[in-house]
This record gives C-alpha cells, sequence and structure tokens, in this order.
C-alpha cells in the first residue's frame, strides 16, 4: 500500500474520468499519494482500474461510460453519496481517431465528441451543483496541442479539444464569482498506449519537430494537476506541456 504523503489535505475528493490507463491512472496515484480521496472512473479496463484500487487505500473505482449522460450523473452521486462534498474534477476520458476527413463517418465524427467533449459538460454540469453550493470546487480539463494547432487527419478530435478549452475559459469566467476554478492541461504527445500505433520512424520523424526531441511522460502531466491545485490565483488558462513542439 501507498502511503498518504500530506496528511493535512487527507480530506479533499477528486474524481478523474477515464483514469484505468495512461494520463488518468498517472494522476489518480499522484492524488492518492497527495493525501486525495480518489474516485478513479474506467469504462473497459475493470482489472486494471481494480489493480490501482487495490494498491492506493484511498482510491476507489466506479464503471461508467463518459460518453452517456445518465452513466457519468451516477458517477457524480456515487461520490458524493460517499464523500459528501467533491473538490476537484479532472476530465481526462478521452479517445483519438485518426482518418482523413472524407474516410471519417457520421458516427465516428459523434462518437469522438461525445467521448471527448459532451462528457466534460455531462461531469462538468452534475459537479457543479455541488461546488456551487460549497462555494468552491476546481474542474481541469485535459485538452491537446491539437485543440490549439489542429492537426491533419485528426480534424474530429481536434475539435473536440478545442470544444473543450472554450468550455474551460467560458466556465472559468462564468464561475469565479463562486469561487470554482477552471483550467486545462493541453499536451504534445505523451507516451501512453494512444500513441502505440505509432512506428519508431514515424516516433523519430515527430521528434525532429519537438525542440526536446521525445515524448512526455504521464509523470509530467500528473504533476501539472497538483501545481494547478496548489495554486489558488490560476483559473482560465490552458497549460501547454509539449516539450517546445509550439514554438
Ligand atoms: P489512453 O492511454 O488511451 O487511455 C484512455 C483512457 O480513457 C482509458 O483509461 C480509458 O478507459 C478511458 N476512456 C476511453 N473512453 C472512455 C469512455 N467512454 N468512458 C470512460 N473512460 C473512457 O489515453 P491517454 O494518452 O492517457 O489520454 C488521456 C487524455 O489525454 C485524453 O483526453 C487524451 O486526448 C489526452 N491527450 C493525450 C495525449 C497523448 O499523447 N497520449 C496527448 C494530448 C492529449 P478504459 O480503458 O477503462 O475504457
Amino acid at each position: 500500500m501507498e502511503e498518504n504523503q500530506e496528511k493535512n489535505i487527507q480530506n479533499k475528493v477528486a474524481i478523474v474520468t477515464g483514469s484505468s490507463r495512461g494520463i488518468g491512472a498517472e494522476i489518480v496515484k499522484t492524488l492518492s499519494k497527495n493525501g486525495y480521496n480518489v474516485v478513479l472512473n474506467y469504462n473497459k479496463s475493470k482489472e486494471l482500474a481494480e489493480n490501482i484500487a487495490n494498491n492506493y487505500s484511498n482510491v476507489f473505482t466506479y464503471k461508467a461510460d463518459v460518453s452517456k449522460y445518465d452513466e457519468v450523473k451516477d458517477l457524480i452521486d456515487y461520490t458524493m453519496k460517499k464523500f459528501k462534498h467533491i473538490d476537484l474534477l479532472v476530465n481526462n476520458a478521452g479517445i483519438d481517431l485518426v482518418k482523413t476527413v472524407t474516410d471519417t463517418s457520421v458516427e465516428e465524427f459523434d462518437n469522438i465528441l461525445k467521448t471527448n467533449l459532451y462528457s466534460a459538460f455531462y461531469a462538468s454540469k452534475e459537479v457543479l451543483k455541488y461546488m456551487i453550493n460549497q462555494k468552491c470546487g476546481h474542474i481541469i480539463n485535459i485538452s491537446s496541442i491539437y485543440g490549439t494547432t489542429g492537426a491533419s487527419c485528426e480534424m474530429a478530435y481536434s475539435v473536440s479539444k478545442a470544444g473543450l478549452d472554450a468550455m474551460t475559459k467560458s466556465l472559468a469566467k462564468e464561475l469565479g464569482l463562486s469561487n470554482i476554478r477552471v483550467n486545462g492541461i493541453a499536451p504534445g504527445i505523451i507516451d501512453t498506449d494512444m500513441n502505440s500505433f505509432l512506428s519508431n520512424d514515424e516516433k523519430e520523424d515527430l521528434y525532429k519537430e519537438i525542440p526536446l526531441k521525445r515524448m512526455g511522460t504521464v509523470s509530467e502531466i500528473a504533476s501539472c494537476v497538483l501545481f494547478l491545485e496548489n495554486n489558488p490565483y490560476i483559473t482560465g488558462q490552458i497549460i501547454q506541456i509539449n516539450g517546445g513542439w509550439n514554438i
């Protein structure tokens, strides 16, 4: 079992969507090590999710397909029932689609938008009912560099992330009065399953465009979640973590 490292904030409660693997899983572990009670949301990877919960005593798993409003509502209701308050929502769940626009079906476009963008609306809408009453809270949306730059053959994905960035800025403006912060993190290319389709040659080609000449790590994203949590004067920002790819 990992021990809580900072007992002083052990009562904080976080939900991390899509956190059975990759960036989300690392965010869960980082928050847990820093004393948070964390609800780890998964959809398909039950075993991976349960492995994490077995190793971190303050992590609790909940299955929900975040592209479905009712399931997201159940996830938030479960968390409220269990902990009575929610301090942090990390909208992390996401899927990619690498296809030309003409090859992209209407169903595929819809699925990307529902999983990456609508999910964040569903979760924010539900969690804010409680956060507004609490007069405090923080939402972090995991976006992508492509939300700003766009990406050839990843139009649907880029659109979903650009929408997420607009959601971040709009909600930060709307909710400041209620002492609720909303921020985004926009990774470049990070070493997770999402990029496992890339060949070594394709990776080398990408590194030529990145000043730091490598992929980022999941911990380089998770540590930013903690940084944003710990600075109460940051809101409406989308932090770019990409090795200088967009300079
Ligand atoms: P990943 O390794 O492919 O993991 C994706 C996670 O999302 C899994 O835990 C998966 O859960 C979950 N998920 C997918 N569809 C879901 C659904 N309908 N309901 C609930 N959970 C769902 O991806 P990652 O690289 O960690 O990406 C995490 C986030 O970072 C995404 O939003 C992604 O767009 C963003 N991002 C990643 C990169 C990168 O280079 N990796 C770059 C920029 C932005 P199950 O397996 O349990 O279904």
